[in-house]
């Protein structure tokens, strides 16, 4: 994602929690094809928390069907995440500044390392938001809607496209008061907070994808 105008702009780039620790080199291609450039930067080691929670048996330990369901909607869902739109028809530039989608704590963060149930799953890609069923929802940013399902893990689920290859999903949802296509303005009410999916108790899962990477939302968030 570039932000910034035509004299100065800021690439900004999302690096994967299971990025190794160490240098790395960004490689800058000139648009009339001119020299390419190579930025170096280096990837620092941090220690996440681990956090184990228990839920359903079946949501970790999947049966035959499950498991299909669940390699079935990794693969739809994959093509959702290499959504890439410079910018969709109705929405503004995207911003790095976000407004946090429902008032709420925080009640986990991003990169904990889980244990389901006493079994190492992913770390979390996202961050959780302690709220009541049927709590509203509403756009961090302006976006087009691309994906709106229900997931095994996931749950009633939402994708927006804020363009840039900045992406945001909302998951485990009671409601989704959208359709694929639907263009949403930043603070628009658009689905409700729930409980399905792999949950403890109702919360919104919120991720923010930026190149097809999980990123922390807290980083687009004020303080
Ligand atoms: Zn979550």
């Amino acid at each position: 994602m570039v932000v910034g105008d035509a004299i100065e702009w800021t690439a900004v780039l999302g690096i994967p929690l299971s990025a190794t620790p160490g240098e790395g080199l960004l490689s800058v291609e000139q648009a009339d094809g001119g020299r390419s450039r190579k930025i170096p930067y280096t990837v620092g080691h941090k220690q996440y928390k681990e956090q184990h929670l228990t839920v359903s048996p079946r949501t970790v330990d999947l049966s035959p069907e499950d498991q299909a369901r669940y390699e079935r909607e990794r693969d739809h869902q994959a093509g959702v995440m290499a959504t890439f739109t410079e910018l969709p028809a109705g929405v503004a530039l995207p911003s790095l500044r976000m407004r946090v989608p429902v008032p709420g704590r925080r009640s986990s963060s991003f990169g904990l390392r889980r244990v389901f149930n006493g079994q190492p799953r992913n770390p979390h890609s996202g961050m959780d938001i302690a709220a009541a069923t049927g709590t509203p929802v509403v756009a961090p940013l302006a976006g087009r809607v691309i994906d709106v399902g229900d997931y095994f893990f996931n749950g009633g689920t939402v994708w927006l496209d804020h363009g840039q290859g900045l992406l945001s999903m909302y998951c485990h949802l009671s409601r989704m008061d959208v359709r694929v296509g639907d263009v949403l303005q930043a603070g628009d009410a658009f689905c409700q907070v729930g409980a399905t999916g792999r949950v403890t108790g109702p919360h919104l899962h919120w991720g923010v994808m930026l190149n097809r990477t999980m990123v922390d939302p807290a980083l687009f968030t004020p303080a």
